[in-house]
């Protein structure tokens, strides 16, 4: 019967050497490896993995078409809900979602549909030549795309396909967002992967204009009433940092993640070639327990570091993605749970010395859900590192609201808009990390997406 064989096993770079290089630690699947996991889906009547995938891919379809031997067709199905399957497949928090709603999960392990996805994202890349992307004629209508994220990409992307003359503005140098400056290459490969997917959005006619900061160098005022554009959607992502408040953080030593990974990531610091300096540290202790903290801490590991997480929480409710903390562990990371800092300390020259922590234990469920961390009384102690890197969650940069006339946000700076994406301001939609706060590739996607089917009803009625 399909469910008695067992989830067929990816090859992986063997801890031990990739806790020591940036090369992406998971090789996926090959054709013959993902034809068997395929055979293991048993395409259930109400597929359960569909309704738990935030975008709705028709996860049975495609995995069918791949079991018959049908990449393309695969790649079809998928196309329909996402944008982005070799970065979805890599980054998805799978066990929440599609592979913690599949049947197969209950007595044993649930079909690898991420790792499935990625096979099909990766074998459309390869192909990409071969294939017909249908677009409709120019329509003579022009759309401002700010940020060159998930979000900014997937709505630019359907618009160009819709017929609109589309311009990405991206601050950064760099086209991708977080894709490019936060997930660090050993999860997901920057040329192999990444830039392709932008190359497929370009191939589109989708014009990408870098180092153009808006509000800064234009606003989304001056898009819609000088430059002529006829919509623009807000795709800005929430790459503002947060600290703990606590003593010491000003001491040197002291970052917050996103500075680091930028360094290491976008500035390749972690590469003898560039001289983009970082500060990597003998020891070093990483506060949080999200995606975030994960990729910062591995990342000092790989730089040399003696890596630690600090986490007030125990390891169930670690936000992060089940995956990469096996993948953690496996490379040597320790985890210091039930911890939560109350000052970092410093030397007489103004550098970290180490974290003073307190223990805790967990009380009753918080508005999460979660059960929130009560200090263990009597229990403060010195955990000694001289680097520690603050990976507390982000929020979304004000600059855009602040500029932007009519554009309302709620309380904790995100962009308010409805389903669709439509904000306070006619003509200008958000979606993504802007309007939610930090949340998820396949989500900003989603967001992109629906933003674009509003605009061009939108303009379809103006
Ligand atoms: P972003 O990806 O942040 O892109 C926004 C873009 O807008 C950026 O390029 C920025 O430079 C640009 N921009 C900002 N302001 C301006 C301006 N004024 N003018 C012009 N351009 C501007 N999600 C997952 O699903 N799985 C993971 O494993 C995962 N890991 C993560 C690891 C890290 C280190 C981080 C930081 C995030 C991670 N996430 C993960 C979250 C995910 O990456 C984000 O939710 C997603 O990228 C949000 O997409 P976005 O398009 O809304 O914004």
């Amino acid at each position: 019967m399909a469910n008695r064989i067992p989830r067929v096993p990816v090859r992986e770079q063997d801890p031990a050497i990739r806790a020591t290089n940036f090369e992406e630690v998971c090789y996926g699947y090959d054709l013959e490896e993902a034809t068997r996991e395929a055979s293991r889906c048993l395409h259930c009547k109400t597929p359960r993995c569909v309704a738990a995938c935030p975008v709705g891919v028709q996860i049975p379809d495609f995995i069918e078409a791949l079991r018959a031997g049908d990449p393309a067709g695969a790649a079809a199905v998928i196309a329909r809900d996402s944008s982005l399957p070799s970065i979805c497949g890599r980054v998805c928090p799978q066990e929440s979602q599609c592979e913690g709603a599949c049947v197969l999960g209950i007595k044993g392990e649930p079909v690898a549909v991420g790792k499935l996805e990625r096979f099909v994202g990766d074998w459309k890349l390869d192909h990409a030549a071969e294939l017909t992307v249908e677009t409709a004629p120019r329509n003579g209508r022009r759309v401002a795309v700010v940020g060159s994220g998930p979000a900014g990409l997937a709505c630019a992307s359907d618009l160009a396909k819709a017929g609109y003359e589309v311009k990405i503005f991206e601050a950064l140098h760099e086209v991708g967002g977080v894709l490019v400056y936060g997930i660090p290459e050993f999860r997901l490969p920057k040329q192999g992967i990444v830039a392709r997917e932008i190359d497929a959005v370009r191939r589109l006619g989708v014009e990408i204009e870098t180092d153009v900061v808006v509000g800064r160098t234009v606003t989304v005022d001056s898009l819609l009433d000088e430059e002529g554009y006829d919509a623009v959607f807000i795709g800005s992502g929430a790459g503002l940092p947060r600290f703990m408040g606590i003593g010491g953080e000003n001491l040197n030593g002291v970052v917050s993640a996103n500075e680091f990974l930028t360094r290491a990531n976008l500035m390749h610091a972690y590469d003898a070639r560039y001289d983009t300096p970082i500060h990597a540290g003998r020891r070093v202790a990483v506060v949080g327990g999200g995606n975030v903290a994960m990729d910062a801490v591995r990342t000092a590991r790989r730089l040399g570091a003696e890596a630690t997480i600090v986490y007030r929480r125990s390891e169930a409710e670690l936000p992060a993605r089940v995956e990469e903390v096996h993948h953690a562990k496996e490379e040597g990371i320790r985890f210091r749970m039930l911890t939560n800092p109350v000052a970092v300390l410093g030397d007489e020259q103004g550098w970290v010395r180490g974290l003073r922590c307190v223990e805790m234990t967990l009380g009753e469920p918080d508005e999460s859900g979660r059960r929130s961390p009560v200090v263990k009384e009597g229990s403060e102690f010195e955990l000694p590192c001289d680097v520690v890197i603050m990976a507390l969650g982000t929020s979304p940069n004000p600059l855009i609201a602040s500029t932007t006339a009519g554009l309302e946000t709620s309380r904790r700076g995100c962009i308010v808009a409805d389903d669709e994406g439509a904000t306070t301001r006619a003509g200008v939609f958000a979606g993504g990390d802007a309007v939610t706060g930090a949340a998820t590739v396949i989500l900003a996607m989603g967001a992109g997406r629906r933003a674009a089917r509003a605009i061009d009803a939108y303009l379809q009625h103006k």
